[in-house]
């Protein structure tokens, strides 16, 4: 402590946060809309604002930070269906999913009222995402990867300083998204988490769109979907 005072300094300060996470379960699917946010700058994002806005803008509030853009993992209504909405209300910028999923975000009313949920809105993202590009919020930056088999748009949002990702609901603790839906492929799924996160490394955790987060590590080693149990 004595002798070092100025390294040790200057480590705690490495050590110190540079980013911030928070979870909103919103609408009936319990979707994990998750606001991130730049320690230094207090700028964060929305990620996959599904529905409950008024429940996510309380959040941002009692956060503290501001939200300079949207970002979105895929275009299922459970997260998107408040896109548009929460847009509006706080003048920022969607980014994302990739243009493939285009024929869900025109559909946001109708998928909505198959499971009774109001108030959401068809809608074109300001800036369609793809593989190799990155986005930014404060000084974190993220790098895109296109992760099709859930649905055929679904992008994963990858720090690679942090060792962190948000994958959508492409993986998830212990099992893998859903792939009955409309441009689902299971054998997609499988290839793009074998060859796009596994490569990530074993130390990056990362949360998903539905219960808790895990790690990359965690999951190669014990998901039966990717250890050929299932
Ligand atoms: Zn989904
Ligand atoms: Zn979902």
């Amino acid at each position: 402590m004595t002798e070092q005072n100025d390294s040790q300094e200057s480590r705690q300060e490495s050590r110190q946060a540079k980013a911030g996470a928070i979870i909103v379960p919103v609408t009936l699917f319990e979707q994990n809309c998750t606001i991130i946010w730049d320690e230094p700058s207090k700028k964060a994002v929305v990620i996959d604002p599904g529905g409950d806005v008024p429940k996510i803008l309380d959040a941002i509030k009692q956060t503290g930070v501001t939200v300079e853009k949207i970002w979105l993992t895929h275009g299922h209504i459970d997260h998107v269906g408040g896109a548009a909405e929460l847009r509006d209300a706080l003048t920022v910028p969607i980014e994302g999913p990739h243009v493939a999923d285009k024929f869900l975000l025109d559909n946001v009313v109708a998928s909505g009222a198959r499971f009774g949920m109001t108030g959401g809105r068809d809608f074109t993202p300001d800036r369609w995402l793809d593989e190799g590009d990155s986005v930014s919020i404060g000084g974190l930056q993220f790098d895109i990867l296109h992760c099709p088999g859930h649905s055929p748009g679904s992008v994963v949002f990858f720090n690679k300083d942090l060792r962190f990702a948000h994958v959508g609901d492409v993986l998830f603790a212990g099992s893998v998204g859903r792939t009955d839906l409309p441009g689902g492929s299971h054998a997609t799924l499988i290839s793009s988490i074998k060859t796009k996160l596994l490569p990530l490394g074993d130390d990056v955790g990362f949360i998903c769109g539905h219960g808790a987060g895990s790690s990359i590590g965690q999951e190669r080693m014990t998901n039966p979907f990717i250890t050929g149990e299932m």
